[in-house]
């Protein structure tokens, strides 16, 4: 019963793919610099922080570069 806390299988096989920084926008380039940052230091939960915000500014910024 107190087994509901760390689903372990969640991980390798469904990751969507991570938004790439669109070249020459600086925004996204922050946003590409923090997530090498965070992945570098194991920080798990940052990498997918920047991912998320990074999505979010190109919906805005960049929709016609939207994969
Ligand atoms: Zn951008």
């Amino acid at each position: 019963m107190a087994n509901t806390e760390t689903p372990k299988e969640y991980g390798l096989t469904e990751l969507p793919p991570e938004p790439k920084p669109v070249p020459s926008c600086k925004i996204c380039l922050g946003f590409s610099v923090r997530r090498g940052n965070a992945r570098s230091r194991g920080d798990y939960s940052g990498v997918s922080d920047a991912n998320v915000e990074m999505r979010r500014h190109q919906r805005g910024a960049h929709p016609e570069d939207r994969l």
